[in-house]
């Protein structure tokens, strides 16, 4: 393959935006690759910077939905060893606490799976950041506050 703008000249490889081939001349290093100088250049630097945002979003809203999950499971898990301990003295505290602690439980287990499922960068980010709240009080390591 020769050079888009040179056709004699071989190209040392294809550009990461339009997909010509560009000789050593016209070549620009981008990150993961090169890019047609002063042409596709920006365009490819703007594109690696939007690709590394959103796996920065993700990150975030992954690490805040686990640590949710986290502080719920452990919320569960003390309601319900507390419901159960009460069960013997009183069956209605006890029963209330031990449905406190399945449903905390249950909520931590679904932001710890939601969680999982975060992977396609953009849209999905977005949404799983908008609607990531937590009961209050129930989160003592709010990655805001500490
Ligand atoms: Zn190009
Ligand atoms: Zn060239």
């Amino acid at each position: 393959m020769n050079c888009f703008y040179h056709y004699d000249v071989p190209a040392v490889g294809v550009c990461r935006s339009c997909g010509k081939g560009v000789c050593r001349d016209c070549a620009a290093e981008v990150k993961n690759g090169i890019a047609c100088r002063d042409m596709c250049e920006e365009r490819v630097e703007l594109l690696n910077a939007i690709v590394d945002n959103n796996s920065r979003v993700v990150k975030v809203a992954k690490l805040q939905s686990r640590r949710a999950g986290r502080a719920l499971l452990f919320f569960g898990a003390a309601f319900g060893a507390a419901g159960v301990a009460l069960l013997p003295q009183s069956v209605v505290l006890g029963g209330i606490m031990t449905a406190l602690g399945a449903m905390y439980g249950y909520f931590g287990y679904s932001r710890i799976k939601e969680q999982k499922a975060l992977r396609v960068p953009g849209e999905e980010a977005k949404h799983a950041m908008a609607s990531f709240q937590l009961p209050p009080g129930s989160l003592d390591d709010d990655p805001q506050t500490s």
